[in-house]
């Protein structure tokens, strides 16, 4: 038997929610090109498997996904908006083991202009307090962190402390998973001010796992600032993302879709040692796009351990002994914007947002076909309003 990898099963590209950073919900995927519980039986062991999509409940048939998963993954954890709640404690009912990540925004206000979705801090507090009060241990938030609501990062972090619950951090990327090419931070400062915040916050607690994320997201602020990544990125090699039409691919962060192998058409065996899949391989060798996303850096940080590790003994030195709190200036080029030696243009360049390029989707020719005649946030309406009556 191979070695146990880890996976991201994205089963859908429709999504009910309109987030200001994402543009997926408006280049849905058609539900009948969607993977199959079929071609998920093929997917090889593996040690962690992230359910997302799109909005994965929006699927009514996640539950038989999940139970395959379930066989085949030594944990499952699901990325959700939060919305579905009785899909979601249903699920939970079924698989108690399963972990759940709900994405909010920010405080209340903040977190249903970026999200554009009525009521949707309600849903989402809402249904991550009723996990908890059903016993589901594995239950935390999820947060992109923008300009709009860097201020709600520590506030929420409080709200995560007070239910007990895992607090992680993103921020803005382009891809053609998200649909974009025009995210960026404009305020950097501000925005690694309220990093530095929350670093401080997690270094300061008992847990070591908080010590770990302070890393990520100290390594946030030198993506905001686009720099090279602190640890290498091995996307491809024994990590891999699976879209809704089957493709295997080596993360979401790419320009375009990057394709492997299809496990419709493929064994796992054929796909994953294709020469296809090396060609994907040296590309991932030579990528310069530098993401700081969890999926790509957790397991950096579990086979490149040390350098973390050592990140952390040294500022838990310094805080117990010198008393000396993490800085942001501790980054080289966050002083040299400080002190001018580098410009926000210059910065702005070091990023991958690009003002003139037209957003990849990543669609198969079928969903993008649906494309023409109708536009994708009517398309997703339609189908939305379809499932909330009960025809699909
Ligand atoms: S970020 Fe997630 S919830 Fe928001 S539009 Fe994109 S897929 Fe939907
Ligand atoms: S840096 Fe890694 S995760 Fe990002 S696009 Fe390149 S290969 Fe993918």
């Amino acid at each position: 038997m191979g070695k146990k990898l880890n996976g991201t099963v994205i089963v859908t590209y429709r999504c009910n929610a309109r987030c200001s950073m994402c543009s997926r919900y408006k280049a849905p995927s058609r539900p009948e090109e969607e993977l199959s519980v079929e071609t998920i039986r093929k997917l090889p062991r593996m040690y962690f498997t992230n359910v997302t999509g799109g909005e994965p409940f929006i699927r009514t048939d996640l539950r038989d996904i999940v139970r395959e998963l379930m066989k085949i993954s030594d944990r499952v954890v699901i990325s959700t908006n939060g919305f579905f709640t009785d899909r979601i404690i249903e699920l939970c009912r079924e698989f108690p083991n399963v972990g759940i990540r709900i994405s909010i925004e920010g405080l209340e206000q903040t977190n249903n202009e970026i999200r554009g979705l009525p009521n949707g801090y309600q849903r989402g507090y809402t249904t991550l307090k009723r996990l908890r009060e059903m016993g589901m241990r594995d239950v935390g938030f999820g947060m992109t962190v923008q300009d709009r609501n860097a201020p709600d990062l520590v506030p929420l972090y409080q709200i995560s402390n007070e239910l007990d619950m895992e607090f992680a951090t993103a921020s803005l990327h382009n891809s053609f998973y998200f649909v974009e090419t025009k995210n960026i931070i404009h305020d950097r400062p501000m925005v690694a001010g309220h990093f530095e915040d929350l670093i401080n916050e997690l270094l300061n607690s008992h847990s070591p796992k908080k010590w770990f994320r302070a890393y990520f997201n100290h390594g946030l602020i030198n993506y905001i600032y686009g720099q090279k990544r602190l640890l290498p990125c091995d996307m491809s090699f024994d990590t891999f993302f699976i879209d809704p039409y089957g493709d295997v691919m080596p993360c979401n962060g790419t320009r375009d879709k990057e394709v492997m192998g299809n496990l419709n058409e493929q064994s796992w065996e054929e796909l994953w040692n294709s020469a296809q899949a090396e060609e994907v391989r040296k590309k991932v060798r030579c990528c310069d796009r530098n993401c700081w996303m969890i999926g790509s850096v957790s397991p950096a940080m579990h086979k490149y351990i040390w350098k973390p590790a050592w990140w952390v003994i040294r500022h838990k030195f310094l805080r117990f002994w010198k008393k000396k709190k993490y800085s942001m200036y501790e980054n080289k080029i966050v002083r040299d914007y400080r002190d001018g030696r580098v410009t926000k243009e210059e910065l702005d360049a070091c990023s991958t947002c690009d003002l003139c390029a037209i957003a990849s989707n990543g669609l198969s020719e079928g969903s993008n076909a649906q494309l023409q005649s109708q536009d994708g946030e009517d398309v997703g309406k339609s189908d939305f309003a379809a499932q909330i009556e009960g025809k699909r």
